[in-house]
């Protein structure tokens, strides 16, 4: 079928949740797809910050394979391997004890909430149910992510959402002090706000909400959907703050594309969720499990990549302030934690984005559509990065 047809038709097929551009992927490798007509593009969003090793990486592919092969899937009423092999490679590198998996980041917020809100009736009283999340945070699309997630927009039409949930600015210290209460159950936080425009926090910002948490007794929930598996240049972002989360939900980068998400906690605050308080069918899977262990085993051996990805993420960001340097009336501000990179500009993002998928670089837009938004792959090399610039540079000429 021509890409045309494949349009028009998704078009009156598919319900019309989404604005898409007029191209249709058939096929990737490392950091290029290609559309159904042989287009090549290099792929800086990477599936909003989802292929962490590229498309298709051999050892992923490999993985996925096998495990098709030998069992698909048999629901969680019993244990398999891949399962086990994924929650002790997250347990061993991260803080956490136990593990629970599920589909997606929304699903993973979701029972993070849940699992809160158990934990503190549980410990300190039926009261103990209130979350405080931050101002422009985003955290998902079901109702209890959505009700955490700081931007009306994302709201509108779709109230009343949950109760109990107060929000403050995004690196405010005082304000998130003010915000506590005796009925405060979690604080849920993204290490670096993405979607709301690639916010990074200041240095000691999140010691002092763990301080908060710990003082008033509060849980910190991080939301790594997007900064985890590598994305920062840490394999969790939280490792830049010297700090630790008491639950943290995972989802984007670690199956590789292949769906997953993850809750991860401590032993106490796991026993809160028995059986039958929580459940998912699809949830660890061993084909995404699979996948999963692939991508980290990938991303962990020799340390390499992580170093790597840091180093390009110099290297990127330095090249983009000399685009700023260039073109200065549009480029306001470049801020960037490892691979996820936002160029601020003081004109709309979304016809440079639009401009740069026909010149052949897939790139997105964040916050209020006046941020660009990076999320290239880890494996990213400088001839992928000196391209991209070259193409962001003739279209930040062209536009007026
Ligand atoms: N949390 C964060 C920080 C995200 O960036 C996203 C998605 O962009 C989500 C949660 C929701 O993830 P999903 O789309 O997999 O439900």
């Amino acid at each position: 079928m021509e890409s045309r047809s494949i349009i028009e038709l998704s078009n009156k097929l598919l319900i019309p949740t989404y604005t898409r551009f007029p191209i249709v992927l058939r096929k990737g490798r490392g950091v290029k797809v290609w559309d159904v007509d042989g287009k090549e593009y290099l792929d800086f969003l990477a599936g909003i910050a989802v292929n962490v090793l590229g498309h298709c990486h051999r050892k992923v592919v490999m993985a996925i394979q096998k495990q098709v092969q030998r069992l698909i899937h048999v629901s969680n009423l019993y244990y398999t391997e891949p399962q086990l092999n994924l929650a002790k490679l997250l347990i061993e590198n991260s803080f956490a004890d136990r593990v629970f998996f599920c589909n997606s980041g929304t699903e993973a917020n979701e029972g993070a909430l849940k699992l809160a809100r158990i934990y503190m009736k549980n410990k300190f009283g039926q009261e103990r149910f209130e979350f405080i999340a931050a101002e422009n945070s985003f955290h998902g699309r079901s109702f209890g992510s959505l009700s955490v997630t700081g931007q009306a927009k994302y709201h509108h039409g779709f109230e009343p959402l949950l109760q109990g949930i107060k929000f403050v600015p995004f690196n405010d210290v005082t304000a998130m002090e003010k915000a506590i209460t005796d009925k405060t159950a979690a604080i849920i936080l993204e290490p670096v706000q993405a979607e709301g425009g690639i916010n990074i926090p200041s240095k000691n910002y999140f010691k002092k909400v763990r301080e908060l948490c710990d003082k008033y007794n509060i849980l910190l929930i991080l939301d790594e959907v997007q900064t985890g598996i590598g994305r920062t240049g840490k394999l969790f972002a939280y490792e830049h703050f010297g700090i630790k989360p008491d639950i943290m939900s995972l989802a984007k980068g670690l199956g590789s594309g292949i769906p997953i998400g993850a809750i991860l906690t401590t032993e106490e605050i796991a026993q809160a969720m028995g059986p039958k308080t929580h459940a998912s069918t699809f949830g660890g899977n061993p084909v995404a499990c699979a996948a999963a262990v692939a991508t980290i085993e990938t991303i962990l051996e020799d340390g390499y990549l992580l170093d790597y990805a840091q180093r390009m993420s110099k290297y990127i960001i330095k090249k983009l302030n000399s685009l700023k340097e260039k073109h200065q009336e549009k480029i306001k501000e470049i801020r960037g934690v490892g691979l996820l990179i936002g160029v601020e500009l003081s004109i709309n993002g979304a016809s440079i984005v639009k401009k740069c998928i026909e010149k052949g670089l897939l790139i997105g837009t964040a916050g209020d559509g006046s941020v660009l938004r990076f999320t290239p792959p880890l494996i990213i090399e400088k001839e992928n990065v000196d391209k991209a610039i070259h193409i962001l540079n003739s279209v930040l000429t062209d536009i007026q």
